[in-house]
C-alpha cells in the first residue's frame, strides 16, 4: 500500500522561494515538509540579488549563514554603452533600506539555505517530484510524490506552497498558465574565467552592457574569480551568428572590445548554455489550498535581477499568511497578497518595457541627471518597489516617459551640461 504521511504546510521546490516559505512555517512553529525534483548543488540561472531580499533572509535567519560562504558583495549597477557608463550605487537610493547584497552562484546558494534548514530539522526531500495533487473540499491537499527510485508516497497537507519555479506544477496540473505580454527572449551564457577583472571594473556590481539594439550582455563576478557572463535579444539575433553555441558566445565576445579586452582570451569554465521563453503568467497566484510564489506566480525579464527578489518577498508574504490561516484567522488572499505582488511586478514591468523601447537608455545614458530622480531610479534597481513615496512607484510608466521626454527636449535644444 503506498504511504501517507502529513504536514501542515507542504512547500514545492527548494529554491529561494521554496527554502524562504519553508523558513517562515517553520519558525513560526508548523510542521512543513520540502519536497524538490533535483539533487542538490544543481545549476540554475539567477546570480545577481538585490538588496531587497536582505530583509527578507534576515526576517527568517536565513542571512548569517550566507553571510559566512564570502559570497561577492554587490553595491550597485552599472550600465554601459559606447563607453558612456551610468553608475547607481545602493547607497544612493531614495527608499530606506539595504544597501548592499551579494552575486552568488547559485548552485552554492542554494544549498547554503537548504543545509541550513536541515540543522534546523526541517525535512526535505531531494530527487522527489510532484506528480499529481488532489485538493479536498475543506481544502487539505493528498500529493502524490515520486523519488528517484519510482518509490510512490503521498502526503496529506493542509496547505501548499507552489515555489516549483521553471516547473511551475500547480499551473501545470490546473490549467493556470496565461500567456505573457512580453516579447520572446533568449539567452546564451556561461561562466568564464576573468582573471584581469580589477584592472577593468570593479567586482562589485552587476555591470550591463547595451551590446547594440534590442541586445545586451549581464557580467556578474564571483568572489572565486569566476564570472557569468549572458547575452540576451530577441531569439532571431542569434540565428545571425554561425556556428555551435560555444562559436556563438566566443564570436559576441569577440565583437565588442569591452568584451574582447576582459574576455577574449579566457576559458569557459562550463560549455555556453541557451534558455529562451522564461517570460511567465498565471491566472491566479492563490486558490482553494494553495499559494503560488516566486517564479511560478510571474517571470518577466532577467534585466534588473529581479526575479530572487520576488521569490524571497514574494515567499515571506505569502508564508505569513499561511500560518495566519493555520492559526484559524481570516486572509484575503486577494487584497493581502495578489495585489500586493502586483504594485512590485507592475513597477519592473514599466522598467522592463522602457528598457527595451529605449526610454531607459535615453535616461541612464543623459548628460545631465536629476539627482532625486537618480536616488528614485536606484531604489527601484535595489528591488524597493513597494515605496509608495517614490513616484517611480506609483506612476512607473508615466514617470519614466515624462522624464525621457524632458531629457530628449533638453538635450536638443542643448540645455544638458
Ligand atoms: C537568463 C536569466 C537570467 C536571470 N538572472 C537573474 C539574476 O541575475 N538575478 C535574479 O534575481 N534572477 C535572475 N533570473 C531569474 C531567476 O532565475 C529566478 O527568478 C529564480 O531562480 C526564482 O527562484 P524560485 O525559487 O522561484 O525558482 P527556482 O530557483 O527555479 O527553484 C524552483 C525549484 O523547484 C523545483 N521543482 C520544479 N518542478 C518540481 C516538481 N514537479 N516537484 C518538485 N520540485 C520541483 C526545481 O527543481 C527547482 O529547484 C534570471 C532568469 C533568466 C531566465
Amino acid at each position: 500500500m503506498t504511504k501517507m504521511e502529513s504536514c501542515d504546510v507542504l512547500v514545492i521546490g527548494a529554491g529561494p522561494a521554496g527554502s524562504v516559505a519553508a523558513a517562515f512555517v517553520e519558525k513560526a512553529g508548523f510542521h512543513v515538509r520540502v519536497v524538490e525534483k533535483e539533487k542538490f548543488p544543481r545549476f540554475v540561472i539567477g546570480e545577481s540579488l538585490l538588496p531587497r531580499c536582505m530583509e527578507v533572509f534576515e526576517a527568517c535567519d536565513l542571512l548569517d549563514v550566507v553571510r559566512k560562504k564570502g559570497f561577492q558583495e554587490k553595491f550597485g549597477a552599472k550600465f554601459v554603452r559606447n563607453g558612456n557608463v551610468a553608475d547607481y550605487n545602493f547607497s544612493d537610493q531614495f527608499s530606506p533600506g539595504w544597501t548592499w547584497t551579494w552575486q552568488v552562484p547559485r548552485a552554492e546558494f542554494d544549498t547554503t539555505l537548504t543545509d541550513a534548514l536541515r540543522e534546523r530539522g526541517l525535512q526535505i526531500d531531494f530527487e522527489t517530484t510532484v506528480t499529481a495533487i488532489e485538493f479536498l473540499e475543506d481544502e487539505s491537499s493528498i500529493t502524490t510524490i515520486k523519488d528517484s527510485q519510482g518509490e510512490v508516497e503521498k502526503i496529506k497537507a493542509k496547505f501548499i506552497i507552489d515555489a516549483s519555479g521553471y516547473g511551475r506544477v500547480i499551473p501545470r496540473l490546473f490549467n493556470l498558465d496565461a500567456p505573457s505580454n512580453l516579447l520572446p527572449r533568449k539567452a546564451i551564457f556561461a561562466h568564464v574565467e576573468d582573471p584581469d577583472r580589477e584592472k577593468h571594473e570593479e567586482p562589485n556590481r552587476i555591470i550591463i552592457v547595451n551590446y547594440s539594439p534590442g541586445v545586451w550582455v549581464w557580467i556578474i563576478p564571483f568572489s572565486s574569480g569566476i564570472t557569468s557572463l549572458g547575452f540576451v535579444s530577441d531569439p532571431a539575433f542569434f540565428e545571425n551568428t554561425r556556428g555551435d553555441l560555444n562559436i556563438k558566445f566566443r564570436s559576441l565576445i569577440e565583437n565588442l572590445p569591452y568584451l574582447k579586452n576582459r574576455f577574449g582570451a579566457s576559458k569557459n569554465i562550463f560549455e555556453p548554455k541557451k534558455l529562451e521563453g522564461w517570460s511567465t503568467k498565471t491566472e491566479h497566484f492563490f486558490g482553494k489550498g494553495f499559494v503560488l510564489t516566486g517564479n511560478v506566480t510571474e517571470f518577466l525579464d532577467p534585466v534588473f535581477s529581479s526575479g530572487v527578489m520576488f521569490a524571497t518577498v514574494s515567499s515571506q508574504l505569502a508564508a505569513e499568511l499561511v500560518v495566519k490561516k493555520l492559526k484559524g484567522l481570516p486572509v484575503d488572499w486577494q487584497m493581502e497578497y495578489s495585489d500586493v505582488l502586483k504594485i512590485g511586478v507592475d513597477t519592473f514591468r514599466s522598467f522592463v518595457l522602457a528598457w527595451y523601447d529605449g526610454t531607459l537608455e535615453t535616461i541612464f545614458y543623459s548628460k545631465k541627471q536629476d539627482p532625486l530622480m537618480k536616488k528614485q531610479i536606484c531604489s527601484i534597481l535595489a528591488g524597493y518597489v513597494w515605496d509608495e513615496k517614490n513616484p517611480f512607484v506609483k506612476n512607473p510608466s508615466a514617470e519614466l516617459k515624462r522624464l525621457a521626454k524632458i531629457i530628449d527636449f533638453e538635450e536638443r535644444m542643448g540645455i544638458s551640461a
